[in-house]
């Protein structure tokens, strides 16, 4: 059972780019925890935590070793837990299966099978000589790291103190309402999408240049992501890589907004049509996690087709954004995840009031919420009229909002939109409550992308 152990943490855990490892008196907290599930001492887990990842709860090692306990998929899956970036499961889950090992086979094997596996221990015949040094010095730092922290005093700090953002991200719905304490709100505008026709509005900008200025006026108003479909000069829908390379140039040109292309395309477009602009590398891309109903016709994404794309993400490295347009599609996206295909916390657009997907209500969005795996931010967007009232839920629930043409033709009855002026009155809204909006690179740190490089 515990063979899978073996690669536990012979490799070094790369910390992530991102998130620094947590305060010591937060690693303690969750040691304690770990200590309850398991009846082991909490000096003995937190030595283990410290040699495995350093108390860094996003560390994965190059054999696939996550969380702050290191484990392997399978490790995670006999604990049920869902989710290895879990800080809180994935020690409570480490600890139990540290404390099996060691009641099993004596303390020092018990952390050598740990790193080792138990199997390897039981054949070297308990002579840590015979174990490769890694394990040798596996064993020796956490033993001397046991014997330290024994004998000093260790601060406890509850998570929650540590990060009030995340806390109010996760408390939403309890009594916590505190709009300040929230990460700045990100807007991403919609510009095109696949649906308007030239004829239906002036202020469609279908060609490369059209979305440059658009997302100049975005960005003045105060976006941050700018979600990329592209049309022909005469309006119709396509994937061409090279029209598309033309609005990133144009986009890039005239702000510093995130891009993020589209890979649904437009209703009929083949698969690898819709994957082939990832070779793009745009910093973001969207991905639909499951087939709906659009209108009469059928926006069909299988399995087969979301790996298909999901592989040349990984290939081209660009960061998917999950689209989700009824409740089934979470099921599919942690589908994808126990595939492997997909690591969370992700970010994720909540799409509402699609004619065919869930539709537009302040219910079903705090449902969608309440089911997001734990660390995920997440955006709406309300399609029509629920434009404006999914923003207002949005901004007090502390997610984030999604608005455009692509999703919402009109500013109020009868009047036509421009794009800008959507972004606009939903940062005016979000500041007049108390809630900034976030800058481009603001967004970039919220979602844990890179900084855009000066070109
Ligand atoms: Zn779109």
């Amino acid at each position: 059972m515990f063979a899978f152990l073996l690669a536990a943490a012979l490799a070094v855990p790369t910390p992530s780019p991102t998130i620094s490892p947590l305060p010591a008196g937060v690693v303690q907290w969750y040691a304690r925890r770990g200590a309850d599930a398991s009846g082991l001492d909490v000096s003995l887990v937190r030595a283990v935590i410290d040699a495995e990842s350093g108390g860094d709860p996003d560390a994965v090692s190059k054999a696939g070793a996550a969380g702050l306990m290191q484990l392997q998929p399978d490790t995670a899956s006999d604990c049920g837990l869902r989710d290895r970036f879990d800080a809180e499961g994935n020690v409570v889950c480490g600890a139990r299966t540290l404390g099996y090992l060691v009641h099993r086979y004596g303390v020092w094997q018990g952390i050598a099978a740990y790193n080792f596996g138990a199997g390897n221990v039981t054949a070297s015949g308990d002579h840590l000589s015979k174990m490769p040094p890694e394990t040798q010095n596996y064993v020796k730092t956490v033993i001397d790291r046991y014997d330290a922290l024994q004998h000093a005093p260790v601060e406890t700090q509850p998570p929650w103190t540590a990060f009030p953002r995340a806390a109010a991200r996760q408390s939403w719905d309890g009594a916590l309402t505190n709009l300040c304490a929230m990460d700045p709100l990100i807007i991403t505008c919609a510009p095109v999408g696949a649906e308007i026709a030239l004829g239906d509005t002036p202020h469609l900008p279908h060609t490369p240049e059209l979305l440059g200025k658009t997302a100049r006026a975005v960005r003045e108003a105060g976006g941050s992501i700018v979600h990329v479909h592209c049309r022909n000069d005469d309006g119709s829908n396509t994937h061409d890589v090279a029209r598309f390379r033309q609005a990133y140039e144009q986009i890039r040109a005239s702000s510093d907004l995130i891009v993020q292309f589209s890979t649904g395309g437009a209703i009929g477009m083949t698969p690898q049509e819709r994957a082939s602009v990832l070779q793009l590398r745009p910093e973001m891309a969207t991905l639909t996690c499951g087939s709906v109903n659009f209108g009469d016709e059928i926006f069909e994404n299988s399995f087969p087709i979301m790996r298909g794309i999901l592989e040349k993400m990984h290939e081209f490295e660009v960061r998917p954004e999950l689209e989700i347009f009824d409740k089934g599609h979470l099921a599919n996206a942690r589908r994808l995840a126990k595939e492997g295909l997909l690591t969370f916390p992700q970010h994720v657009d909540l799409v509402l009031g699609v004619p065919g997907g869930l539709e537009a209500t302040v219910q079903n969005l705090c449902d969608l919420v309440d089911d997001l795996p734990p660390g995920c931010t997440w955006s709406v967007a309300g399609i029509g009229r629920a434009q404006i009232a999914m923003a207002l839920a949005a901004i007090a629930m502390g997610g984030h909002v999604r608005v455009g043409l692509e999703d919402n033709l009109y500013y109020a009855k009868g009047v036509l939109a421009r794009n800008e002026d959507l972004v606009a009155r939903v940062a005016r809204i979000s500041e007049e409550a108390g809630r900034p909006v976030a800058t481009p690179d603001q967004a970039r740190e919220i979602l844990g992308l890179r900084k855009l490089t000066p070109a």
